[in-house]
Order: structure tokens, then C-alpha cells, then sequence
């Protein structure tokens, strides 16, 4: 083995430590600990965010706070989370703070094999010592997120929406309803034809 070689697995094993140390930061290891409650807390940032390349927040704070309950059989596990994340306003385009929360439990039992026993039990081996919650966490905090995106309202119970865009975008719009009103009617079917043969197309 030349010294290249050498180098070569040193970089990798160094990469590929690299990569699955971030994780570990999210582990809680129960094996040592007595039966009954133990708090633990977590924080994540746009850092946690980077690592999940389909992820549809890039930016935020939360702070997720865990409860584990031991007992001989299973483990129960609470999960508190609150913070916010950055996302961009259906209405005005601009990015704001979008606040979060929300609290959700869970088993976690020890067996060989998964057993069908709804979604809020997640099995692991009998000889594990540790559960990792990034994935948990993350599908959590994602979940949390509402359907509308808007920015929320403040004191006088206005949205502080970007005024400038409001109003940009009523201007955009308001010339495009006026250009389809004086439109000829027979252009409007042949657009919708050739709409059409476009979906098709799509399709196949
Ligand atoms: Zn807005």
C-alpha cells in the first residue's frame, strides 16, 4: 500500500464520518438510563436544513424539546416543538418568519421484525442502545408547516406583507384581466385547442 492510497481512506473514512456525525447530535442513548422520565432538548437551524437536499425550508429556529419515559417493555416518547421557519408569502412574494408548534408522542418497541400497530410505534433490535431522532424531527417540524403560506398579522391586524409588491402584482394583474376582456372570442378557442394538444403531449 503506497502512501496515496493511504491518504485516499483516510479522506473517505473521514468524509464518510463527516457525514453521519451531524446525526449523532440527534441520538438519545437509553440503554444506561433507570426506568422512568428524562428530559432532553434540541435546537435546529438552517444547518440541519442543508442536510435534507428535498427539503422545502432552508432557514429557522426550533427548539425541540423530548420526553422519554422508560419502561422494561418499551419506551414512550414526547416530542414539544416550537420555533419558526423561514418561508416565502403566497401573497407578496417576500420571505417571513413563520411561527411553529406542536407536540406529538410515540413507542418506540424492540423486536426483530416490525408488527403492524399504527403509525405512532417505530420498532427497534433488542440489542440497540440508542434511537436517533433526526428523521423523526425533521418529518416532524416539516409536517408543522400550514398550507398557507402568509405572512401573520401584527398588532393592528394588518399583514406586513411587502406594500410595494401588493401593489406591483394588483397592477400586473388588473392589465391582464383587462387584455383578455379584448380579446377576440375565436382566439380564446383556439388557445384553448392548442392548450389542450399541450397537455396531451404531456401526457404521452
Ligand atoms: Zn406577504
Amino acid at each position: 500500500m503506497n502512501l496515496s492510497t493511504v491518504n485516499k481512506k483516510f479522506i473517505l473514512l473521514h468524509h464518510f464520518f463527516g457525514i453521519v456525525s451531524w446525526r449523532l447530535k440527534y441520538n438519545i442513548e437509553f440503554k444506561g438510563l433507570n426506568e422512568g422520565r428524562h428530559d432532553f432538548e434540541f435546537g435546529i437551524d438552517d444547518k440541519f436544513f442543508a442536510h435534507f437536499e428535498e427539503s422545502l425550508v432552508d432557514n429557522g429556529e426550533v427548539t425541540i424539546k423530548v420526553t422519554l419515559e422508560k419502561r422494561s417493555a418499551f419506551l414512550k416518547l414526547h416530542l414539544k416543538i416550537k420555533g419558526w421557519l423561514e418561508l416565502t408569502c403566497d401573497r407578496c412574494l417576500d420571505n417571513y418568519q413563520q411561527k411553529v408548534k406542536g407536540e406529538t408522542g410515540f413507542f418506540v418497541k424492540f423486536g426483530e421484525k416490525e408488527f403492524e400497530e399504527g403509525e405512532n410505534v417505530i420498532w427497534v433490535l433488542p440489542q440497540e442502545h440508542h434511537i436517533n431522532l433526526t428523521q423523526i424531527i425533521y418529518e416532524y417540524v416539516t409536517l408543522s408547516i400550514p398550507l398557507r403560506h402568509v405572512h401573520p398579522k401584527n398588532k393592528n391586524g394588518a399583514r406586513d406583507c411587502n406594500k410595494e409588491m401588493l401593489q406591483k402584482l394588483k397592477n400586473y394583474m388588473h392589465v391582464e384581466s383587462e387584455e383578455e376582456e379584448t380579446t377576440d372570442p375565436r382566439w380564446d378557442a383556439l388557445k384553448k385547442l392548442g392548450n389542450n394538444n399541450n397537455n396531451n403531449n404531456n401526457n404521452n
